[in-house]
């Protein structure tokens, strides 16, 4: 089992994303003897042993059943113990393309955080590419550091526990040399500078640095441009899923039936609420004070759901209908993106880097 690789088997030891439903995805690691407890029902490890990724397993009595997934950074990020704030999808993969990111590349991450963007930083880039990610709360670190060998990611990373804002990111005997750099960090402005001595100066670096706020955007702009960095542009990601779903048809005649036993039950809610305010004294007290027999006559709930039906029934017609719903699992913030561009030596004569002609030095902020 990887992030990196496919398999069609499972084994003892590999990362299963157990899909219970579109909201709940609970990661487990299949051992030997070990159950998982779920609203479905009990689902043995040992009967997951040998299937294939993908499929269906019931519970033993055949009631309940899951699905049995093959790990992705997708449904990792869904699925994962948060212990921070995360980076979603929506964000990260419009990271990963935006700063070129392919196999081989040489990665920079801070923080680590709940190591959801690790994984998706790791696919692109392996087999040969290498990511550095720090992280300086210890506990954070000792929980990344054990799920990345669990599933299989240490040998494309490096994972110091640092306070990169005070010590930077120099790793003594690594030649870091990155590509990119991303930083999740509540204050990047103050690690922006420890960047150029782990920044490749052979091709042009990019970085992007991840912001909630704007005033985190403006100190970070402020840095980046003191700090050398070109072309800055500032975006933000914003995601919608569209739902599909039947809506009743009602006719006219079902409308005002409608109107008239509202108006039946807000009368006899009235009159309920009379008959309690002469017996407890007031309004007020009506609702307070409740009869506290267990056999109590409840009456008439005026405010009561009615029946429920449910969505497709066949009594009932329908129509199709398309609309879009903000996407929630998205922590919104702002992208803070920008380059570094090395100065080149060609025959003794420096060729100036972009951002010295013209006017490339205005930040793109909107
Ligand atoms: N991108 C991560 C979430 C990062 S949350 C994810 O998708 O899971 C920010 C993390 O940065 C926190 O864990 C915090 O402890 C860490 N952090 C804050 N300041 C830091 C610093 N100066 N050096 C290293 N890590 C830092």
């Amino acid at each position: 089992m990887s992030f990196t690789k496919f398999k069609s088997k499972i084994e003892e030891g590999d990362l299963v994303m157990a899909y219970l439903s579109r909201t709940h995805i609970k990661p487990i690691i299949v051992k030997k003897g070990d159950t998982l407890n779920t609203r479905f029902g009990t689902f043995p490890h040992d009967s997951m042993i040998g299937l294939s990724y993908g499929s269906q397993l019931l519970t033993p009595k055949g009631r309940g059943f899951i699905y049995l997934l093959y790990p992705t950074p997708e449904l990792w990020t869904l699925s994962l113990p948060h212990r921070t704030q995360i980076v979603y999808t929506p964000d990260s993969s419009y990271i990963v393309q935006r700063m070129g990111v392919i196999p081989g590349s040489r990665v920079i991450e801070a923080g680590t955080g709940s190591g959801s963007f690790t994984p998706a930083f790791v696919r692109p880039i392996a087999p040969t590419g290498k990511l550095f990610t720090y992280e300086f709360h210890k506990e954070r670190y000792e929980q990344a550091l054990s799920e990345f060998k669990q599933h299989g990611l240490q040998e494309y990373l490096v994972c110091t526990n640092r306070d990169v804002c005070a010590d930077g990111f120099d790793i003594t005997g690594a030649q870091i040399d990155a590509e990119a750099v991303f930083l999740d960090l509540p204050s990047p402005w103050e690690a922006i500078p420890h960047l150029k001595s782990v920044i490749t100066h052979k091709t042009e670096a990019r970085i992007c640095c991840f912001s909630p706020c704007v005033e985190q955007v403006l100190k970070t702009v402020t840095a980046l441009q003191e700090n050398g960095w070109t072309k800055i542009e500032m975006t933000e990601v914003s995601s919608l899923l569209w739902e599909s779903r039947k809506v009743m048809v009602r006719e006219l005649d079902d409308a005002i039936a409608r109107l008239k036993d509202v108006k039946k039950r807000q009368l006899e809610g009235i009159e309920f609420m009379k008959k309690m305010a002469v017996k407890y004294g007031s309004n007020k007290q009506a609702k307070i004070r409740k009869p506290r027999s267990k056999n109590r006559d409840r009456g008439f709930n005026p405010f009561g759901k009615g029946f429920h039906i449910i969505e497709g029934d066949e009594n009932y017609d329908w129509f199709d209908v398309s609309k879009e719903q903000k996407e929630i699992k998205t922590h919104t913030s702002y992208l803070t993106f920008a380059i570094y561009v090395p100065q080149l030596v060609v025959k003794d004569q420096i060729i100036p880097k972009q951002d010295d002609q013209g006017d490339e030095r205005k930040p793109d902020c909107q």
